[in-house]
């Protein structure tokens, strides 16, 4: 099974993020961490299986101080009696990272970093709102190949206000120069309520159109294939044997317990011969409600069972992600019922139109179709 744990404290809040994230103080950072692990005393429970994959997002986790990361990781590990996952990610914001830090999070036991670049160029990270800059990107990761972290990702960001294509495969190139093991390249979605969506709102700022956003995407997928790179999903590139496990069972609908504010966590009821059914949890936005939850006053924000026409959507939307795409046994195995049987007439239809190849026993998405995916999905919902 995956474990989250989110850390909500950022510097300073991005112009465009709409993750759950507070500016903190160190006290406030203490209590925090201490309802976390109360939390996770409190569901000792569901972890029934081993703990596969860890990963600490944000938030910015590089924002908690070593003593403290190293005193949330032993106590959590401690309460789950849980050895160190096989793979365990920590995010960070580059413009926090100290050599403090990484000590203390490889001590912990991180193998994987994620550093958010975001882009190159100074202009564009301050349309952003980022705290960080390019120098700032080559220290942390020169700082973590000293301590020995053999697998990190550069998370990087396309279609920003103002951004040229030149700059995006500038951005590319800057980014491959450090050698990462693995890339994400994410299309700039601006959320409402962001100070990013009211500049475009207002025309301070203009998004660069979609056949340009198209165009970086594209030099994307081809720059970083001629280096090595395999794309595994639509948004997320590495090199061999450098998928990251944990968001692969995401999408593969493996259970999770997700703790800390925001987080969310999905267990399965039942699988097989009588359809999937799981239960879907997440814990409340704001700090003093989600302390609340963990005192026992309060319910999670969300708590629902999903059906099996839904979990069988969720395998269509998820596997339809991924290069491999959806695979028919294993659909199979879950839902106790053949993909064919459920979708046939339209994947057919799709693959006839070239929306959708057949290989093997998977259904995935040809290039055409991943550009809309969306109507593909809406077409699948109703089986
Ligand atoms: S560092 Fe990440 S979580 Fe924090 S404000 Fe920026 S985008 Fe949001």
């Amino acid at each position: 099974m995956l474990l989250y744990v989110h850390i909500p404290f950022c510097k300073r809040k991005c112009r465009y993020c709409s993750f759950v994230s507070y500016e903190k103080s160190e006290s406030q950072a203490e209590r925090y961490i201490e309802n976390v692990l109360k939390e996770a005393k409190n569901r000792k429970n569901e972890f029934i299986e081993p703990i596969d994959t860890l990963f600490i997002g944000g938030g910015t986790p590089s924002l908690l101080s070593p003593g403290l990361l190293l005193y949330f990781t032993d106590s959590l590990f401690r309460i789950l009696e849980a050895d160190k996952p096989t793979e365990f990610s920590i995010e960070s914001n580059p413009g926090t990272v100290t050599e403090e830090w990484m000590s203390a999070a490889v001590k912990a036991g991180m193998n994987r970093l994620s550093l958010g670049m975001q882009a190159l160029q100074p202009k564009l990270l301050n349309t952003l709102g980022r705290i960080h800059t390019f120098a700032d990107v080559k220290t942390a990761i020169r700082t973590a190949r000293r301590y020995g972290v053999s697998n990190i990702n550069i998370d990087l960001i396309f279609g920003i206000p103002g951004q040229t294509h030149d700059q995006w495969t500038e951005t590319l190139e800057a980014s491959l120069s450090l050698h990462p093991e693995h890339i994400s390249a994410y299309g700039l979605i601006p959320e409402e309520g962001t100070p990013l969506y009211e500049d475009l709102q207002s025309g301070t700022l203009i998004l660069p159109d979609p056949d340009l956003e198209r165009k970086m995407y594209d030099s994307a997928l081809s720059i970083l294939r001629m280096h090595g790179y395999s794309q595994y999903e639509i948004s997320n590139f590495a090199v061999d044997g450098k998928e990251c496990r944990h968001n692969i069972g995401y999408w593969k609908q493996v259970p999770y317990v997700g703790l800390g504010v925001a987080a969310a966590s999905m267990t399965i009821i039942q699988q097989g011969d009588h359809g999937m059914i799981c239960r879907r949890k997440k814990n409340p936005d704001q700090l003093r409600e989600y302390e609340e939850m963990v005192f026992g006053q309060r319910d999670p924000a969300e708590d629902l069972v999903v059906n099996p026409a839904e979990t069988r959507f969720e395998t269509m939307m998820l596997g339809l992600r991924m290069n491999e795409g959806v695979d028919e046994e294993l659909f199979r195995k879950m839902h106790g019922i053949t993909i064919e049987n459920v979708y046939g007439k339209k994947l057919h239809r799709l693959e006839m139109q070239g929306l959708l190849t057949h290989s093997g026993h998977y259904w995935k998405l040809t290039r055409r179709g991943f550009d809309i995916q969306n109507s593909i999905l809406v077409e699948l919902m109703d089986d």
